[in-house]
């Protein structure tokens, strides 16, 4: 075949001209390894120096590690990065990213991506055309790994969390969209009399362009508003038009079918490796003599259940699971945990249990959550009188896989301030427990390392009702912390409303009619309550009231309030009174306490809405000047948002070049959907 529009070139620039074409795959994939390589060294660094806060805290001196300059200007560096990508600014939001920094990763990638493809032609289309549809080929084996739950391993080299790999997922896959485009505009450009799909020696062309629809279906049936509304179709549709893109792609072009066989390879590794581990986790590995895992759900708030695993399975905080119920539906589904594999009251001196019990909080939606949240109705409904709505009921068979996601370690930070809204709280319930843990192992005069001082646990909840769900682990936290370890901040953002009497203490769950908290809103929480509460909820008087950001029309609706809060600045948050005058932690060094001092460990509620920016300042504040403080945040998007833009204000590379260690915040923020 001619070209129509060939320049004419020296057998020398031709030469050229085909030992770049040829090498294009090798370019690109040495370019992404070197990046891959360089954010690889760059999280390296920085675990190294939180490390060297892990030795400080061994040594009881200052490490001289602190004191070298080198040091001081990397962190101030670290600094100058997070004050920048923390925020999350209108671009960040349109191109549909989580944060600044993988927008600047992104950007990276695309720079060198477009660099290799218009290179090494002096301009003429046709080549750039082929360099197109190679780096397209080079793409697919990369693509699948990304979106494979073995991307930890990718995950644990940049420190990318699993959503940040997603975007980059989606993101290439538009790439290579735009590739095939510039390939097929390239090419027809070149050969416009030759283009003729229906000859026979041409079908090579009919059998690109049905690739090329494949992937458009791939591609726009992925973007956020069709993902979230129909996931399971999004799922489907998404494996099932790229192996027909695939079985297209590989006729189109043969000599690539190495690449979509590695594709292919790299599927069904994940497939298998994930089949694996669940059945060797779920049914070899006994949680006791003979036994495997068992579960219970139960409902324990409005459109709120809760599932309990004993499992064999081992878990860090900050991890998630995703949870299959093959009876109820087929597939799994991710939940954060909510429980801490030891438990709080485990000392170091204790031998490590053979079953840890995996909790989840799930909001019932309308898939598989419905049905779990049916099954607890139905087995309570079975079950014996007089049961109230939080009776456990078994469930089988349930199998849990994984745990998959971030391994945050925020013990190796002085002082840690989780912030969290709605069911967000489950992702930061894990940490807390395995925090209280460690410290009050170091009271008792354990040497496992820990470097935290302060935990403040801030949660954002709308109604009082749903602090129910969690109430017995922030016992347990609250009842083990060491004196001045633990702050707990519970907003009720709904409160004012009624003057109800708040209880969540045990005996009232249990039938007693004693209440130990009563809820006292001030004029100012009433007065933001009628200004921005009631337009906003007034429709939804029907439904749960707890933030659903998991839902486009949720992230909607908890960005007006916060934004209405914007304007006008948020009434202090008022707080709790006590009817009856229970002590609010009750510290002990026992190792083991009875289940009534438990019960009466009071949770303390606030009213109104949590003052972020006040909170992060006062964490900040109370640190020591050279310690290190970690904001770990899950929840509406507008909450995320606004502890982002909390932190990035804080942070000061100035004052971290001298030493201020503490003005170099890191920022965890967890995201509930794909
Ligand atoms: C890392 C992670 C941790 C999560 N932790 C929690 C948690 O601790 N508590 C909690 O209540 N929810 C959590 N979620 C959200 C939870 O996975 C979904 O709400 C749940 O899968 C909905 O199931 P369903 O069949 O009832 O949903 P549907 O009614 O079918 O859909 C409801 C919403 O859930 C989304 N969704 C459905 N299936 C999935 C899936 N397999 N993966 C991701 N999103 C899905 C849909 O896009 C839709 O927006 C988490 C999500 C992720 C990604």
């Amino acid at each position: 075949m001619r070209a129509t529009h060939a320049p004419t070139y020296t057998d020398e620039q031709l030469a050229y001209l085909d030992w770049y074409n040829s090498h294009v795959q090798a370019f690109f994939y040495a370019g992404l390894f070197s990046y891959v390589l360089l954010l690889g060294l760059a999280n390296f660094l920085s675990r190294l120096l939180s490390a060297a806060f892990v030795r400080r805290f061994h040594t009881l001196h200052p490490s001289p590690i602190d004191q070298k300059g080198l040091v001081r200007l990397f962190s101030a560096c670290v600094a100058s990065w997070r004050k920048c990508t923390y925020r999350r600014s209108q671009l960040v939001v349109w191109v549909g990213l989580g944060s600044a920094a993988q927008l600047f990763v992104l950007l990276g990638y695309l720079a060198m991506t477009f660099s290799i493809a218009f290179s090494g032609a002096y301009g003429y289309p046709d080549y750039q055309a082929h360099h197109c549809a190679r780096l397209a080929y080079a793409h697919v084996p990369i693509l699948v790994g990304l979106a494979s739950r073995e991307a930890g391993v990718l995950a644990w080299l940049t420190g990318f969390s699993p959503s940040t790999l997603l975007n980059m997922h989606r993101w290439m896959a538009r790439t290579v969209f735009f590739l095939v485009c510039c390939h097929i505009g390239g090419r027809v450009y070149t050969n416009v009399p030759t283009v003729n799909p229906s000859l026979p020696h041409m079908r090579y062309q009919a059998w690109g362009i049905a690739g090329l629809i494949f992937w458009s279906i791939m591609v726009f049936g992925s973007i956020r508003p069709i993902r979230r509304r129909f996931y399971k179709s999004f799922i489907f549709t998404h494996i099932f038009a790229f192996a027909l893109s695939i079985i297209c792609l590989s006729f189109h072009r043969p000599q690539v079918a190495p690449y979509l066989a590695a594709a292919a390879v790299v599927y069904i590794l994940d497939r298998l490796v994930r089949f694996g581990s669940l059945v060797y986790f779920n049914l070899f590995r006994a949680v006791a003599l003979g036994q495997g895992p068992t579960a219970t759900v139960a409902v324990v708030g409005k459109d709120v259940i809760k599932v309990q695993v004993s499992t064999g399975l081992a878990w860090k905080p900050g991890k998630h699971v995703y949870l299959h119920a093959p009876l109820l539906e087929a597939g799994g589904h991710p939940f954060s945990i909510a429980s801490s594999y030891l438990p709080v009251s485990h000392l170091d001196s204790d031998p490590k249990p053979r079953a840890g019990v995996l909790a989840l909080v799930i909001r019932v939606h309308s898939g598989l959550t419905a049905k779990l949240y049916q099954h607890a109705l139905r087995g309570q409904e079975n079950g014996a009188d007089g049961e109230n709505s939080s009776t456990p009921v078994p469930i089988w068979p349930v199998f849990v896989e994984g745990p998959y996601g971030h391994d945050l370690l925020l013990h190796r930070y002085e002082s840690v301030l989780l912030i969290t809204g709605g069911t967000g709280v489950t992702f930061a319930l894990s940490c807390l427990l395995d925090l209280v843990r460690r410290a009050r192992n170091r009271h008792l005069g354990g040497t496992k390392p820990l470097v935290t001082s302060r935990v403040t646990f801030v949660w954002s909840v709308r109604n009082s009702g749903d602090v129910n769900c969690i109430a017995q682990e922030l016992r347990e936290a609250i009842h083990y912390a060491p004196p001045g370890f633990l702050d707990v901040q519970i907003y009720i953002t709904s409160a004012g409303r009624n003057l109800e009497v708040v209880d969540t203490t045990a005996s009232s769950r249990s039938g007693s009619s004693s209440s130990m908290l009563k809820r006292v809103p001030t004029s100012a929480t009433l007065s933001i309550e009628k200004e921005v509460l009631r337009p906003h909820i007034s429709n939804r008087s029907t439904e749960t009231l707890i933030p659903r950001y998991d839902q486009p029309h949720a992230i909607t609706f908890s960005r007006s309030i916060y934004d209405d809060l914007a304007r006008s600045p948020p009434p202090a948050p008022t707080s709790i009174d006590f009817l009856d005058q229970v002590p609010l932690l009750s510290h002990t060094t026992n190792t083991s306490t009875t289940s009534t001092s438990l019960d009466s460990v009071v949770i303390p509620l606030h009213t109104g809405r949590p003052r972020i920016r006040d909170i992060v300042a006062d964490v900040v504040a109370q640190t020591p000047r050279a310690g290190s403080v970690a904001v770990g945040t899950c929840g509406p998007v507008a909450l995320t948002d606004e502890v982002g833009a909390a932190c990035s204000d804080r942070i000061d590379p100035g004052k971290v070049s001298r030493g201020e260690h503490r003005l170099n915040i890191m920022l965890h923020s967890e995201v509930f959907g794909w």
